[in-house]
Order: structure tokens, then C-alpha cells, then sequence
């Protein structure tokens, strides 16, 4: 038996259960169908075929989870934070218990290569841990004396939550948004993507399992248009976690505007690598070749557009080419495949149709630009994919493709390398490499992005911040920054007495 064969049993034997049952509502500590008895078909991008049917939330059973996250959150925020770090850590043990079946079953419903979804399983462990260790001292605030008076600030959470994911990396995207909720106090309504719903009812069962009190953690299923929106607009949400696109954070801004929702957004990007002949240019193509196809290049932060120097830019686009004509396509369950099925379709037609368009606008396709003739399955899949001799005006060089399919402009001096990399609505990532610290540092400085790596493909540090500016976000996740959203600061006053109070009708 191959590995796959043995990947592939492994899965079916998980499959079952999902076949027989479907995939149900998770509120108050219970698995429920919809209040209309809506469901709908899950497929799977590996093979296209059914995998199970699923509730189909909408405005009802938004009601539901979001009165069950309401009546839990008075005790969930009085349980001591020590309890809480408890609680959060036997999650995370569970995860590690259930991270082979996570990576199988998320590889499956998403596409993605099976070597990048086992460390996304553990990552997601790493995530509650991490805030879980953060708990007992998320209430933490400063004191803040003058002569007269001692302010004292706390934080405490701003109660129950909405959490709406995409399909890439479902479960670490879910993980590293839930979990600073709950370490935070808050209660939590998640809406995952109904493309790959799968791992997200394993989460909410896995904490469950590990003693998150029924209606702390409540999942709704759907689509982002009934049940997405209702809970954007629902009273008893506080504030609503999202990533995903940028369009759809800005309608979820609008419906969340009556009720004054506070919104926490991670969105789109269109991240420039940024490669002058001074820098190490092998572990430079490592990085460039890394950060836009593994993960399919559905990544937020994938390095989508590399900015080369003139002097080296021919060399190395053909360096770039050979290895992106190298890159393994194959079944996501084999643990050899770097290159898995697109998620849909639907995002398949999307990110073809930049094959085109390339061509349309003069671009040369060094690489990939096509669907494989002979496909591993019967999967959404596209070749890695390399654009040469583009400029920054063309729709290649500034639309979010969000596919293995990379974008390669020439530029002349640190000037220009500035101006193309800021050339776009987004600004999620950037990564200089360069021998030249002074340019690191200056084009660090200048560079329109939430984070910027150097001479690094994208190395995570959970207490770093993370997030966009632009079009690219709002807010920052990661240690402290996800407690300033998911927590209010209060300010206590208290005169030390004597101090003088005006007096009025004296
Ligand atoms: P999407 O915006 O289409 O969907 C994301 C989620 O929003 C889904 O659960 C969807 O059902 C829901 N949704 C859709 N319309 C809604 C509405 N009107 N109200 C409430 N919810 C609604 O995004 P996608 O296609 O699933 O994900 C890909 C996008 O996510 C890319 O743009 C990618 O860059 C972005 N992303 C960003 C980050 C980041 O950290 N910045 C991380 C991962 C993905």
C-alpha cells in the first residue's frame, strides 16, 4: 500500500461519519439542524465528489447561537482567567490528539497539499496556547496616578462575538481568531466558509470535548449572504472578527454600521517581494518560490508580485521559471505534492482567466499559465504560474489572484522599487531582500504594508502584530493587539481626597 493508499483509506474511514450524519449547527453545546431543515452539498475540490451536506444557517439560527453566546458570556467572563488557561490548554491537547485527522480531512475539503495542512493543524494548537498562557493576565491594565487622583485602567471583554472565516486554512484561521475571544472572556458566534465547513464543526466538538462550557463557542453554517449578514448585524453581537476579502469587509462594515458593531478585518493583498542584485539571490528565489506556491498560493500574505532589479531581472526570472515549472502537482494526500486543487470552480475560472488576461495585456508567460492536461484528479487545478515583462499598470501587477501564479516586474533603483511596491490598493506584506541595511530599513520605513520581512519568507512570531493597511485591513492580531479587540478598557478614577471640587449655587 503507497502512502496515499494509505492517506486515502484513512480519510474515507473519517469520511463516514460525515457521510451518514452531515454537518449540523453547534449551539449551546449541541449539534442542530436548521430551524427550516435547510441543508447544503459540501464537495470536495480534490475530486468533486460529495462529501455531506450541511445545515444552511440563516437568520433564525443566528438568533439562536448569538442568545446562547449571550447567555453564556456572564459566566464565561466571571470564571477566573487561571480556569480559563485551563480550559484553553486541554483544547489544544485535543487538537494535538486529533491533528492527523484535522490535516486529512481539511486537505480533502480545501484542496490544500497535506504537508502544509499537518503544520496548520499543530499551528492551531500553537494558537491556543499561546492565548491560553495569556488568559490569567488579559484583564491586566496600567496605573496611570497624577497628585490628586490614581487612575487605574482593566480590560474586560466586550462580550459575545462574531467570528466569520475563509476557506483557506479554515481551521488555523479560525484557531487564531477564537482563541484570543476566549482567553479574552468573550463568548463566540463562528460562521465559517461554506466551502470548506468541515474542520470548523470538528473545532467546535474538539472544544466541546475539552470542557469550553455549552454556548461559549457556537458555530453557524451558511452563506455569508444570510447567515454571514445576520450575524454582522445581529444586537447581541459586540464586535465581529473577519478575514477574507476586502469587498466583502467593506459590505460587512455597512451592516454592521446600525448597530455599531466594532470590526476586526483581515483582508485582501497583493504583497511585493522586492529583489536587488546586492542581496543573497538563492535563498532570495527560495523565498519568492515558497511564499507564492505552496498553500496553492491561496495565502493572504503570498509574495504575489516579485520586483526585481533590471541588472538581474532576466537571470532570475528564468531561475524563477525553471522552479516554477518544477513545482509538484499531485493529489493533496500525497505527501510529495507541493501543488493541490484550487478550492472551486468557481475560483478556478478566476484565476484562469488572469491566464488570458496576461496574455491580453503583453505580459509573457514564463511558466504554467494553463490547466494541467492530464490532472492527478478530477480537481480544480492550474499550473504554477509565472508572468514575465509586466508593469505596474497592468490588472496582473495589482488584482489579488489569490492562485499559484506569480507576477514578475523589472524596476531601476530603490526609488522606483518604492513607487511600484506601493502602487496598488493593498497592503498587507512586503519583503526586501537586500545586502544594503540602510535600503532595508529606509524601504521598511516607507513601504505601505502592516508587516515587512527581510531577507525572511513569512516566519510568524505569535506576540508580533499581524494585519493590513489599505485595502489590506483593520486592526492587528497576534499577543496584546488581539486583546485590544476583543477587550474594552475601562478606566477607574479615585481621588486620593482634598483635592479641590468646583463649586456651583455655593
Ligand atoms: P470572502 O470574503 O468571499 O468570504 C469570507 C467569509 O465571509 C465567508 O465565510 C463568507 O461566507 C463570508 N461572507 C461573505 N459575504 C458576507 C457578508 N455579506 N456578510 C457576512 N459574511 C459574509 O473571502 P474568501 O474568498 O472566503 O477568502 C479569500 C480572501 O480572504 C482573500 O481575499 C484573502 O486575501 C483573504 N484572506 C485574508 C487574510 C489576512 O490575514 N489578511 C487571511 C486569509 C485570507
Amino acid at each position: 500500500m503507497t502512502e496515499l493508499e494509505r492517506n486515502l483509506a484513512e480519510l474515507e474511514a473519517l469520511l463516514a461519519r460525515y457521510r451518514e450524519e452531515g454537518i449540523g449547527h453547534f449551539i449551546a453545546g449541541e449539534c442542530q439542524p436548521s430551524a427550516d431543515g435547510g441543508t447544503f452539498d459540501n464537495t470536495s475540490p480534490v475530486d468533486s465528489r460529495l462529501i455531506c451536506n450541511v445545515a444552511r444557517g440563516d437568520a433564525v439560527d443566528v438568533d439562536r447561537a448569538a442568545a446562547a453566546a449571550r447567555a453564556a458570556f456572564p459566566a464565561w467572563r466571571q470564571i477566573s482567567g487561571k480556569e480559563r488557561r485551563e480550559i484553553l490548554h486541554s483544547v489544544a491537547d485535543q487538537i494535538m490528539q486529533h491533528a492527523d485527522e484535522i490535516a486529512l480531512l481539511e486537505s480533502y475539503d480545501t484542496g490544500q497539499a497535506l504537508r502544509f495542512m499537518r503544520k496548520a493543524a499543530l499551528r492551531g494548537a500553537e494558537n491556543f496556547r499561546f492565548f491560553a498562557d495569556k488568559a490569567p493576565d488579559a484583564a491586566n491594565g496600567l496605573s496611570l496616578p497624577t497628585q490628586s487622583h490614581m487612575n487605574v485602567t482593566l480590560r474586560q471583554p466586550i462580550g459575545p462575538v462574531g467570528v466569520i472565516t475563509p476557506w483557506n486554512t479554515p481551521f488555523m484561521l479560525s484557531t487564531w481568531k477564537i482563541a484570543p475571544a476566549l482567553a479574552a472572556g468573550c463568548t463566540v458566534v463562528h460562521k465559517p466558509a461554506e466551502w470548506s465547513p468541515v474542520t470548523a464543526a470538528l473545532l467546535a466538538e474538539i472544544m466541546h470535548e475539552a470542557g469550553v462550557p455549552p454556548g461559549v463557542a457556537n458555530v453557524v453554517h451558511g452563506f455569508g449572504e444570510d447567515a454571514g449578514k445576520a450575524l454582522t448585524e445581529h444586537d447581541a453581537i459586540k464586535a465581529v472578527a473577519f478575514i477574507g476579502e476586502s469587498s466583502t469587509g467593506a459590505a460587512i462594515m455597512a451592516q454592521g454600521a446600525p448597530s455599531l458593531k466594532r470590526v476586526h478585518f483581515e483582508l485582501g493583498g497583493k504583497n511585493p517581494v522586492i529583489v536587488f542584485a546586492d542581496a543573497d539571490l538563492e535563498r532570495a528565489l527560495d523565498a519568492a518560490v515558497f511564499m507564492i506556491y505552496s498553500l496553492n498560493g491561496e495565502r493572504c500574505t503570498s509574495s504575489s508580485r516579485v520586483l526585481v532589479e533590471r541588472s538581474i531581472y532576466d537571470a532570475f526570472t528564468q531561475k524563477l521559471a525553471a522552479r516554477a515549472s518544477r513545482i509538484k502537482l499531485g493529489h493533496p494526500l500525497d505527501l510529495s505534492t507541493e501543488l493541490g486543487p484550487l478550492i472551486h470552480a468557481r475560483h478556478q475560472e478566476k484565476v484562469t482567466s488572469y491566464f488570458d488576461l496576461a496574455r491580453a495585456e503583453g505580459a509573457r508567460v514564463l511558466a504554467g499559465g494553463v490547466v494541467p492536461s492530464t490532472p492527478p484528479s478530477e480537481g480544480h487545478y492550474v499550473e504554477a504560474t509565472l508572468f514575465a515583462g509586466a508593469d505596474r499598470h497592468m490588472r496582473i501587477a495589482r488584482e489579488e489572484i489569490f492562485g499559484p501564479v506569480l507576477t514578475a516586474i523589472p524596476f531601476d533603483g530603490e526609488e522606483e522599487a518604492l513607487a511600484i511596491a506601493n502602487d496598488v490598493p493593498y497592503g498587507l506584506a512586503a519583503y526586501i531582500w537586500t545586502g544594503d541595511m540602510g535600503r532595508a530599513l529606509r524601504l521598511a520605513r516607507d513601504v505601505e504594508a502592516g508587516m515587512v520581512w527581510v531577507n525572511s519568507e513569512n516566519v510568524r512570531h505569535l506576540p508580533a502584530p499581524f494585519g493590513g493597511v489599505k485595502a489590506s485591513g483593520i486592526g492587528r492580531d497576534g499577543g496584546e493587539y488581539s486583546f485590544d479587540f476583543y477587550m474594552e478598557t475601562k478606566n477607574i478614577c479615585l481621588a486620593m481626597g482634598g483635592h479641590p471640587i468646583p463649586r456651583l449655587g455655593y
